[in-house]
């Protein structure tokens, strides 16, 4: 393919693209495959002689669309919001066609610094401590990691490089496995299944903390475990805790995700650091081929040392133009438009007197569930998810099998959020009359 064909067909991709956004919710939002459909639909080696670009293009439809996931369906309301808009598809292109591989500023200058700047900007909006942004001086800043998992694997890490030497200072007899054999980390019993994961990973135990009625961790009941641990000899040195509200907890390091609810696509994981020192000192490694003359000397930043690959993409370009497009109020109305949707819901899940709501509904998730047994609500939900017109996935609320209703496309309007409550009301009713009385 050459520039001529490329800017013919990348025509027809856009096409394409907008051709399958704007009908998006014509089409089953969950598949009807069974594992393995893929493989007899395509040759079992890759072809010898090149194939037309037509030819790579007829099979969308009849090889990969079958078996997609339409995250992008007003009717998908599981798992979590996946970021999703037209500025950042374009940027991504265009990051694709830079191709830098910025792992040091001298690697490609325009993509470390927009990162940096763009970090500055989100921190901003978010309001962090000033100690989280960058500046002029770069003491602190942001990186964007890939997901959210790498953000929590390099704090622990951090933390853990920092706790060896801060000991082995005061006693250079002690070894580093030693040490990392007293470390113990915490997180809350309702953390997600990637803290405890970068636990394992770190090669340190992770307790997690019982949270209250609300599903917080109080700040006593943490006070308590890290005296008794103290007193048995082993080392509290991370603590992990998930905030919605701005109350910054004298922490090191935060993380959110703009690939969840920024509009800002896959991946971007924006992380934050007080003291860039932590997180660079621990996996600073300087072969010579990465050298170059302006080392991270205040402004200069080389993000390899603050990831676990050597590679990164030209990531910022997505939030530069997301920021720029929808500005601050525009990423506001899109958060809040969201959010009245999940309160909509939830008001029709509390004028059913056979439901009941599981959680405060604070953002854009409504967890719910019928009143009954888990066994009524597992049911509930197979039917749900069998009649393919909408999609959920179920939690697990102390004990109880709960239904999640997650606010998730770009697209969704009330009219999809009133057909998806009729629906699954129509299922219970069909459901609860099958019961014996
Ligand atoms: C989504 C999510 C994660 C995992 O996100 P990745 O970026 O895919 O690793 C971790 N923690 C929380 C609170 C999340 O919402």
């Amino acid at each position: 393919m050459d520039a001529a064909e490329f800017r013919r067909r990348g025509k027809e991709m856009v096409d394409y693209v907008a051709d399958y956004l704007e009908n998006i919710e014509k089409r089953q939002v969950y598949p009807d495959v069974e594992p393995g459909y893929l493989r007899s639909l395509i040759p079992e080696e890759a072809p010898e002689e090149a194939e037309s670009y037509e030819d790579v293009v007829k099979d969308i439809e009849r090889v990969i669309m079958p078996g997609v996931t339409h995250w992008h369906s007003p009717y998908f309301y599981a798992y979590f919001p996946t970021a999703h808009s037209f500025p950042a598809m374009l940027a991504d292109m265009l990051c694709g066609a830079i191709g830098c591989i910025g792992f040091s500023w001298a690697a490609s200058p325009a993509c470390t610094e927009l990162e940096t700047v763009m970090l500055d900007w989100l921190g901003k909006m978010l309001k962090l401590p000033e100690d989280f942004l960058a500046g002029t001086e770069g003491r602190g800043g942001g990186v964007i990691q890939g997901t959210a998992s790498e953000a929590t694997l390099m704090a622990l890490l951090a933390a853990r490089s920092k706790i060896v030497k801060l000991i082995q200072a005061d006693h250079p007899e002690r070894s580093e496995t030693d040490i990392i054999s007293k470390l113990v980390a915490y997180s809350s019993d309702q953390a997600h299944s990637s803290v405890e994961r970068a636990g394992l990973i770190g090669g340190v135990r992770m307790k997690k903390m019982p949270t209250d009625s609300k599903f917080s961790v109080r700040g006593a009941a943490l006070q308590k475990v890290l005296e008794e641990d103290r007193a048995a000899g082993l080392i509290p040195f991370f603590v992990c805790i998930s905030l919605i509200t701005t109350i910054f907890f004298f922490a090191d390091s935060f993380n959110f995700n703009p690939h969840k609810w920024l509009l800002v696509n896959f991946d971007c994981s924006a992380m934050w650091v007080k003291k860039r020192s932590d997180i660079i000192g621990a996996f600073k490694m300087e072969p010579l081929y990465l050298k170059h003359d302006h080392q991270e000397s205040g402004i200069v930043t080389d993000y390899r040392h603050w990831q676990i690959p050597l590679g990164r993409r030209f990531r910022s370009l997505k939030m530069w133009f997301v920021f720029r497009m929808y500005g601050l109020k525009g990423l506001q109305a899109y958060i809040r438009k969201h959010v009245g949707l999940a309160k909509e819901f939830e008001s029709l899940v509390r004028a059913d007197q056979r439901f009941e709501i599981s959680a405060d509904v604070v953002l854009g998730l409504v967890c719910f569930r019928l009143k009954g047994s888990n066994e009524l609500n597992e049911t509930l939900l197979k039917r749900i998810n069998r009649a393919r017109k909408i999609h959920l996935v179920p939690c697990q609320l102390a004990g109880k099998f709960v239904l999640r209703f997650a606010m998730c496309a770009r697209t969704t309007e009330s009219r999809h959020v009133q057909e998806a409550w009729s629906h699954i009301s129509h299922l219970a009713s069909e459901l609860l009359q099958e019961l014996p009385h």
